[in-house]
């Protein structure tokens, strides 16, 4: 492809609402343009990156015996009743009427719709298992969507649905899927964490999370380097290692005048934040109550632990206001566990841990040498958010934390969706069967952006071989210099014949400005063809490694051919 005939739309700043270097850098790579917030179009070289990532993607599913098709966006509101999810999945699905007041949603995942289909055209147990994928458009109104293609509104997934006969079925096709899930991540030359992850409403002990790791990632994962558990914090546990022999003293209740706050209240009362404890009332809209959850006074509360230790739901789920805290008899930056008139969840560390400090439900009055079982009980449960240095739940050794970006995510669903949509096969007895069900999603715009995370520098975007928009880019310094010329169309015309993706800049502008446009699209090799063109000598240049060689013509190509060769 000539430059002069190309769209090439590279900007020198990044519009203001770009934050993260990924985001700057797509955009002022001309890779992708904003629309409204959260959507994206995608220009020439980002949709030629997109493919190859599709592409990819799609070959590895393949590879696993998947079967590609492709649905619609738009969906009716009476597939969504049956599973129930309607009325559940609330504000994200963007919801609408046609002419004729006929309700529909446009997809933010398609379990729905691939249940039905199995459901209408999986006619005989001998087609079991069978996994049904798509790249596809998917919804979702986002509270905050932002980071470009991160958090869209409107991003691509692909997603998967496996229909197994029984269990050890969805066994083997989520195995099936976590190896594929591996080789496609490695081949995007990510790097990546698979964890073990919370499933939300679905319940059981079965999903895990891939994540880029990356410090602008949303999602905070814990790690052992020893027995390489690894978790994203909604969901990990640890090893809690609690021997207090202390005696157990006389509850006593203080006066603590304005101080609410467990550093205030420990400062005060000169007391470590590991011998309080603190109280967070809730209020749990899907159950209609509120709840009183007591944890160590340096923990934060894991709200997804609370979610499903309520049976409750994320978006159902507030802090309590003052005047909710005050309508149930206690004080805001004073509550306590001891007589408080709601129901308490104790996380199970504190019930290890003697003569700690807790509100009293008393304004300016805490209590000390509270204890569990003597002086309240409740619910215990895992309420903690894990961190660094917690213990690890299976070897003890203390583990690490990173950051991620939730570039796919796999679930065993068993018969959540196939149950209630009668998605049923018959068996040797002639009795139907719900088929037991597996989910399985990949962002594919999201990966695109954390592949740009992962490999920038100052000057640009700098793509991976294998997913880069052109493997090359040729640079004449002057493309009116005939010697220069000459080179460079027999250099672009070999490397076409050799199928090799190739940029030929003829363009009448000044070399920095070209060089600088192909640093920040993130061509993976560079030619230039300057003063020794009529010796055909080039110069040489590795985006990877930023290394520059002076050599003949042919070397370059060979170089280029190789490695898109051994891609
Ligand atoms: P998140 O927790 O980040 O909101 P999710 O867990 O709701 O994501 P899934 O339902 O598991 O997302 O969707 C499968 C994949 O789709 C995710 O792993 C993620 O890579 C991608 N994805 C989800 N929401 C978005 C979005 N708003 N924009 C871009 N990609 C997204
Ligand atoms: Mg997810």
């Amino acid at each position: 492809m000539k430059a002069s005939k190309m769209l090439i739309s590279t900007l020198k700043e990044a519009p203001n609402e770009a934050k993260i270097d990924s985001h700057i850098l797509l955009l002022r790579a001309g890779m992708i343009k904003n629309e409204v917030a959260g959507v994206y179009n995608y220009l020439p070289f980002g949709l030629r990156v997109l493919n190859k990532i599709e592409n990819i993607i799609r070959k590895h599913m393949d590879n696993a015996g998947c079967i590609e098709i492709l649905c619609s966006a738009l969906q009716p509101k009476e597939l969504w009743e049956e599973s129930g999810r309607w009325m559940k999945y609330g504000p994200e699905l963007m919801r609408f009427k046609d002419r004729h007041d006929r309700e529909f949603c446009l997809g933010p995942t398609h379990e729905e719709v691939f249940t039905s289909m199995a459901r209408d055209l999986i006619k005989s147990s001998k087609n079991l298992p069978m996994n049904l994928y798509q790249i596809q458009t998917k919804y979702r109104d986002e509270l905050r969507p932002r980071f470009g293609l991160m958090r869209g509104r409107e991003f691509i997934m692909k997603d998967a649905y496996s229909f197994d006969k029984d269990e050890q079925g969805l066994e083997v096709s989520y195995k099936n899927m976590y190896d594929t899930y591996s080789k496609i991540f490695t081949e995007l030359g990510l790097h990546y964490q698979a964890v073990l992850a919370d499933t939300g409403n679905i319940g059981g002990n079965g999903s895990h999370q891939f994540m880029a790791l990356s410090d602008v990632g949303e999602s905070e994962i814990v790690y052992c380097d020893n027995c390489n558990y690894a978790a994203d914090v909604e969901k990990a546990t640890i090893f809690v290692d609690i021997h207090d022999d202390e005696q157990l003293k006389e509850l006593q209740l203080v006066q603590t005048i304005n101080q609410k706050t467990i550093e205030e209240v420990s400062n005060y009362l000169k007391i470590d934040p590991k011998k309080t404890a603190k109280t967070l009332i809730y209020h749990d809209y899907a159950n209609n109550k509120i709840v009183a959850c007591v944890l160590r006074g340096d923990r934060e509360l894991n709200e997804i632990k609370l979610v499903n230790a309520l049976n409750s739901n994320e978006n159902y789920l507030e802090l309590a206001t003052d005047e909710e805290i005050s309508q149930i008899g206690t004080y805001h930056g004073f509550c306590g566990p001891i007589g408080i008139s709601v129901e308490v969840y104790v996380d199970e560390e504190v019930t290890l841990m003697k003569n700690i400090v807790v509100g009293a439900n008393k304004k300016d009055y805490h209590y000390i040498n509270a204890n569990y079982g003597r002086d309240f009980t409740g619910i215990v449960c895992d309420l903690k958010k894990a961190r660094e240095n917690d213990l690890c739940p299976i070897c003890k050794k203390p583990l690490k934390q990173e950051r991620g970006i939730e570039v796919g995510q796999i679930f065993k669903l068993q018969t959540k969706y196939s149950e209630p949509m009668k998605c049923v096969y018959v068996n040797e007895k002639g009795q139907n069967i719900p088929m037991v069900m597996g989910c399985y999603g990949i962002g594919v715009t999201r990966t695109l952006q954390s592949i740009v995370e992962q490999y920038h520098d100052e000057y640009g975007i700098k793509w991976p071989l294998n997913v880069a928009p052109y493997h090359a880019v040729i640079v004449p310094i002057n493309y009116n210099d005939e010697a220069q010329q000459k080179l460079a169309l027999k250099i672009y015309q070999y490397l076409l014949d050799n199928k090799i993706e190739v940029i030929l800049d003829d363009r009448n502008a000044k070399p920095g400005f070209k060089f600088k446009d192909w640093e920040l699209i993130g061509i993976p090799y560079m030619i230039i063809c300057g003063k020794r063109s009529n010796e055909e000598i080039v110069e040489f240049k590795n985006r990877q490694t930023l290394l520059k060689d002076e050599i003949n013509y042919k070397d370059a190509c060979e170089k280029i051919i190789s490695a898109v060769k051994n891609i």
